[in-house]
């Protein structure tokens, strides 16, 4: 059972996708599992090792059938050569513009992916910034056993944060940010690292009176300190929680003009100055 919420604020233990576990790999990284059971067969999301798939795929007598690339950085795709040699009939499905290699079929935004066999039909979701070739999938629903939205949002929208902006512009990422936050309040945000209690203790640095924040990092320690991941949340946990989606927020402002010496003039100065300041938070 989860502990009682906080009247309002969307509870930080959401209860994960009855077709999707994580696969633990590295320090930190998810790579997401699709499980069709009745086909036995599975997708995965982001590959960044292939030991740990495979050993995942034999403990459940699962066959790969599809891997889903969001970026092309190593801890995503590191493993799609392995795994593309164990199952050489999995598709790759990746993005347009990626320099990756390997991906059999590459989406750009807008573009729908029908994954045969498992119910599923993603819309592709360009989101630049953390990479210029980073895209998201997006899905209405995952199979027929559970109502809601389901998004893989790679390296770009974390459970209470964000990530870094290696290649694209503040306003690429924000805008990228902007399109993931108009998904509605119920879907499933599964991205591909467990860094929320930190991304956490940097929210309450920028929003220090927050009470959905508080609640939620309470949660967080307690999921935490039981081994259970963090992912996925929610998009209005997030709304609520996440200060890359709170540039309207006063106190997000606030901080913003702190840290700039004067008034931002945009959202975009505000995410920029927020993702400066986070850059060097220890
Ligand atoms: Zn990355
Ligand atoms: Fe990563």
């Amino acid at each position: 059972m989860n502990p009682p919420a906080t009247a309002g604020v969307p509870h930080a233990s959401v209860p994960p996708h009855p077709a999707i576990v994580p696969v633990p790999a590295f320090d930190d990284n998810y790579i997401w599992l699709l499980r069709d059971r009745q086909r036995r067969r599975a997708a995965v999301v982001d590959p960044g090792d292939a030991a740990p798939v495979l050993a995942a795929l034999a403990a459940a007598g699962l066959e790969l059938a599809a891997i889903l690339v969001t970026h092309h950085h190593a801890d995503h795709v590191g493993g799609l050569p392995e795994l593309r040699t164990a199952f050489p009939e999995a598709v790759v499905h990746g993005p347009a513009a990626s320099r990756v290699a390997g991906i059999d079929r590459r989406w750009q935004h807008g573009d729908r992916v029908e994954l045969e066999g498992f119910d599923v039909r993603f819309e592709v979701i360009e989101i630049p910034g953390h990479t210029l070739d980073h895209i998201a999938f997006y899905a209405a629903q995952v199979g027929t056993n559970d109502p809601r939205p389901v998004l893989f949002c790679g390296d770009t929208l974390f459970a209470g944060g964000c990530g870094r902006v290696f290649e694209g512009t503040a306003a690429q990422m924000s805008a990228s940010l902007g399109r993931l936050a108009a998904l509605p309040d119920e879907t499933l945000v599964y991205c591909a690292h467990e860094y929320t209690t930190s991304n956490l203790r940097f929210a309450r640095a920028v929003e220090p009176d927050s009470a959905p924040l508080a609640e939620r990092e309470r949660q967080t320690a307690a999921l935490r300190s039981a081994g259970t991941p963090t992912v996925p949340s929610t998009l209005a946990l997030e709304r609520a929680t996440n200060p890359f989606l709170r540039t309207g927020s006063t106190q997000v402002q606030q901080a913003a003009q702190t840290r700039l010496g004067h008034a931002p003039v945009d959202a975009v100065e505000v995410f920029a100055a927020v993702r400066a300041w986070k850059d060097g938070f220890r």
